[in-house]
């Protein structure tokens, strides 16, 4: 169970703000898709609830918890990137399995949380391969076996399909849906995608130079937009 609240969060770098004050409520195993277009400040947010930034103010509780000086660890978030940097050298198994034997599980629960993400993402007849001798999509797999190895209460996803082309996308899209049937977690995913968003999300996060538009359906936001950067973006009809 991973319930996600965001209270007037806010971001600097420096003396600039990219992030102003967002308030956002997600819900137990929910996938909630933050879209809007380039530098609105996606990624940042992302970083800021994985913990790999500090929040500059406000707060963010997981689990009725507040979280703000918690390490990425501690909170028990996996985050997905665009460019899965998979370890050349080791097969579709070692890089799933690695940092795990830094933890506390045995040989033999790892190899069971390894084989049970091989099965969910249909890797289990590639688990000997290195990640050159594996399709983009595959190897976008892998990255997700990685993450879901660890048990996380949450998963991040930032454009993890931006890398692919357009019809692996499509494939991929799906599997998204299925995997987070799979999982039964809770997810944030990234997308500048449009359609992308439409199709995967419960609920969709527009966001315009660091804040929230509006948040809802994707047939709430299609049909009933707040304003026209929304009903743009999401391409109402006029
Ligand atoms: P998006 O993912 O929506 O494209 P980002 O979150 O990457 O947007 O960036 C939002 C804004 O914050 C941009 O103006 C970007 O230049 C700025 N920004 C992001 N990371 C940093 C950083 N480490 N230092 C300074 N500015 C940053
Ligand atoms: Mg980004």
């Amino acid at each position: 169970m991973a319930e996600l609240i965001l209270k007037n969060v806010v971001k600097d770098f420096g003396k600039t703000r990219v992030i102003h004050g967002v308030d956002l409520h997600i819900h137990d195993q929910e996938l909630v898709v933050f879209v809007g277009p380039s530098g609105c400040g996606k990624s940042t947010l992302l970083r800021l609830i994985a913990g790999l930034e500090d929040i500059s103010d406000g707060e963010l509780f997981i689990d009725g918890e507040l979280v703000n000086s918690r390490s990425p660890k501690q909170r028990g978030i996996a985050m997905v990137f665009q460019s899965y940097a998979l370890y050349p050298h080791m097969t579709v198994y070692q890089n799933m399995a690695f940092g795990l034997e830094l933890s506390k599980f045995s040989k033999a629960e790892i190899k069971n949380k390894v084989l049970e993400a091989a099965r969910i993402l249909e890797l289990s007849e590639l688990l000997d391969r290195l990640p050159k001798q594996l399709s983009g999509g595959q190897r976008q797999r892998v990255a997700i076996g990685r993450a879901i190895v660890r048990d996380p209460r949450v998963f991040l996803f930032d454009e993890p399909l931006s890398n692919l082309d357009a019809a692996l996308r499509v494939q991929m899209r799906i599997e998204f849906a299925k995997l987070h049937r799979e999982m039964n977690a809770t997810m944030i995913y990234v997308t500048h995608d449009q359609v992308e968003a439409m199709t995967l999300a419960s609920r969709i996060v527009v966001l315009s130079a660091g804040r929230v538009e509006q948040v809802g359906s994707p047939l709430e936001l299609y049909h009933h937009p707040r304003n026209l950067f929304v009903a743009e973006f999401i391409g109402s009809p006029k």
